[in-house]
């Protein structure tokens, strides 16, 4: 017999709880199979914590791991990671985004010998504008990234047990979730969705955290955006070179000097463009390395419920 667990980061998700809790039970209820339900709850201000505990209550195979802050979606799903004692593993987010009732597909691959069962994003129910930006990111981190990661492919995933053991020891504190999974490698397959809207509230994450995330994602899984300095300054340095050559030439061999400050000015100016944007990108890796030498815990535990 297996042992599934169930992580679900929540962050004031008061609305959403109940009707989470009642379609959960009717999906575990066709497993056949004992299961843990891990509630992250990520430093919600609102009732969800005191909600989720009338859950464990009730029904002590709902465990709660309570952050002393908001610590983020990503951290919160490591969290539950660490916790989880199951030989297969299913994140989801606690929005209903992930319907739940996809369970017993995920379940049956892996019982088929699937290590990792991601699930893709065939439509969204998202603002245009959204939808626009995730399809780019995924576009760009699949044809930067060192890995193959597959597009338009979420948290929502299922992990055998020996997946959540590389992920629990990869130390980095820049996670991205879909992004380690992939790098993990073994035995992964993918099942088409079409991704609900919430269910209730509005998107606790932010346009700035999604960046955030995304930026995380592309910076942590490719090395090209350096390499993309290097090509950017290969190109102005010959283009300055070819355009150095005529130069010299229209003094030497004909009569018609070159004039001019505009010319001057602009290409300093785009030197100095091309140098702060390189600036940048080495910025971003800068930063990351401060966050990791820093070795500070990912978490911090406030109350474990139910372990
Ligand atoms: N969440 C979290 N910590 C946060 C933000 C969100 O644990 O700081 C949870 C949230 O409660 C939800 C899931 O992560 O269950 C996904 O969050 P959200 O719906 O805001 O993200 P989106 O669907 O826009 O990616
Ligand atoms: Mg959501």
């Amino acid at each position: 017999m297996a042992l599934y667990s169930i992580v679900i980061p929540i962050y004031n998700e008061e609305q959403t709880l109940p009707e989470l809790h009642h379609r959960l039970l009717n999906v575990t209820a066709s497993l056949h199979d004992p299961y843990e339900v891990i509630l992250v709850d990520d430093g919600s201000d609102d009732r969800s914590f005191a909600l989720m505990k009338e859950i464990h209550d009730k029904d002590p195979r709902f465990k709660i791991l309570r952050f002393s802050r908001n610590f983020g979606h990503q951290v919160a799903i490591s969290a539950g990671l660490d916790m989880a004692e199951g030989d297969a593993v299913i994140l989801m987010d606690g929005d209903l985004q992930d319907p739940p009732e996809l369970l017993p597909q995920m379940v049956a691959h892996w019982k088929d010998g699937y290590h990792v069962v991601y699930t893709v994003k065939k439509s969204r129910k998202e603002s245009r504008l959204k939808r626009l930006a995730f399809r780019a990111f995924y576009r760009i981190i699949h044809s930067l990234s060192s890995v193959e990661i597959p597009m338009d492919a979420g948290n929502f995933s299922l992990l055998d047990k020996s997946v959540v053991a590389v992920l629990r020891n990869m130390p980095e504190r820049n996670r991205y979730i879909s992004g380690m999974r992939a790098w993990s490698g073994f035995r992964q397959i993918g099942i088409n969705y079409h991704r609900e809207a919430r269910f209730a509230g509005s998107p606790q994450m932010g346009l700035p955290r999604l960046i955030h995330l995304a930026l995380d994602g592309i910076f942590s899984f490719s090395n090209v955006p350096l390499r993309l300095a290097i090509l950017l300054g290969l190109l102005v340095a010959f283009l300055s070179f070819a355009g150095g050559l005529f130069v010299l030439y229209a003094k030497l061999f004909t009569d018609k000097a070159i004039l001019g400050w505009a010319s001057t000015i602009l290409s300093v100016l785009f030197v100095g463009g091309m140098i702060l944007l390189t600036l940048g990108v080495i910025g971003e890796y800068i930063s990351r390395i401060y966050e990791e030498v820093k070795r500070r815990p990912l978490y911090i535990i406030r109350d474990k419920i139910g372990f």
